[in-house]
């Protein structure tokens, strides 16, 4: 009896603090939308459609991988009063369940949307792992207008009196997708044919390479695997020597230590940095969507032409 009341009177304060809680926050930032993006190529294109109309709070720290993350007590309680949570799904917040677990200790699912819904999968290629979807459709300029078209959706359900503003921004954000687009189509063709293999640290590049009209090649597939075992090593160093493949390139959010050592292997410098699952620290280059594809564009186009 003692503990019923004891536990019912826990509940009532849990209860009664949420409830405060949520008052004074609602005042503290003029009932603005609140959003959560798993990672900052999703936290940018949504800050490109609400403007200052809404609160985005970017979980995964840039620089930092999203395939596995461990979430602060931070994170927990910005999903807790997200009005909006936008993640890229496709097999990317999955290592360990991370995100998973975030959404049910939150109570969050009802709002919580993948952005990728409308793009076309592509899988991984590893045996095995065949039915494993690949996460990195972003770095396909069509499929992140597709993105944005998601976020624009939910965004409007969400806060319907702002519709047109909403419209107008993902209106003109779109215009310069497709130019961004254009221009990296345009850009490749300064690579020959036969140089055209981005070899970099995860096969991140799937999507790109499609669009865009590369092959790529990887030392593992994706970040959730054993990074740079010895038969990876192996079949990596192979392919750059069979194809005298000029440069190599190296992701901004994993560890650089392998592809240095594929370098020092191979004799084959890594031409630069590339982004892939992390947008580059405000103030840097690449520090927005628009700005690392382009970056990645010029980088590719320059190590392979030269
Ligand atoms: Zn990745």
């Amino acid at each position: 009896m003692m503990k019923t009341i004891k536990m019912l009177s826990l509940t009532m304060f849990i209860v009664l603090f949420t409830a405060c809680s949520k008052v004074s926050e609602g005042e503290a930032d003029n009932d603005k939308l609140k959003i959560v993006a798993t990672y900052s190529i999703i936290a940018d294109m949504t800050e490109n459609i609400v403007g200052e109309k809404a609160e985005v709070y970017s979980m995964v720290p840039i620089g930092t991988d999203p395939h596995m993350y461990d979430p602060l007590p931070k994170d927990t309680s910005k999903v807790s009063s997200a009005d909006l949570v936008f993640y890229n799904g496709l097999n990317l917040e999955t290592g360990k369940g991370w995100f998973q677990d975030l959404l049910d200790v939150t109570n969050k699912k009802d709002v919580a949307f993948a952005v990728s819904d409308e793009t076309t999968p592509m899988y991984l290629t590893e045996k095995g792992k065949e039915t494993q979807e690949d996460p990195h459709a972003w770095l396909d300029v069509q499929n992140a207008i597709k993105y944005v078209d998601i976020i624009t959706k939910h965004v409007i359900e969400k806060d319907p009196e702002n519709k047109d503003f909403y419209l107008n921004n993902q209106s003109e954000y779109v215009k310069k997708l497709n130019e961004l687009d254009q221009y990296a189509k345009e850009s490749v063709q300064k690579v020959p044919q036969e140089k055209r293999i981005l070899v970099t640290s995860e096969g991140a590049f799937k999507y790109f390479s499609k669009a865009y009209g590369f092959e790529s090649a990887f030392i593992w597939e994706i970040n959730t695997d054993s990074q740079g075992t010895p038969e990876q090593m192996k079949n990596i160093i192979n392919i750059i020597d069979e194809n005298q493949v000029p440069a190599l390139f190296l992701e901004t959010s994993v560890n650089p230590k392998t592809m240095e050592t594929i370098s020092n292997e191979t004799g084959v410098p890594i031409h630069s940095k590339i982004f892939t699952d992390s947008l580059a620290k405000k103030g840097e280059e690449g520090d927005t969507y628009i700005k690392m594809i382009r970056w990645n564009i010029d980088k590719v186009v320059e190590g392979l032409s030269s």
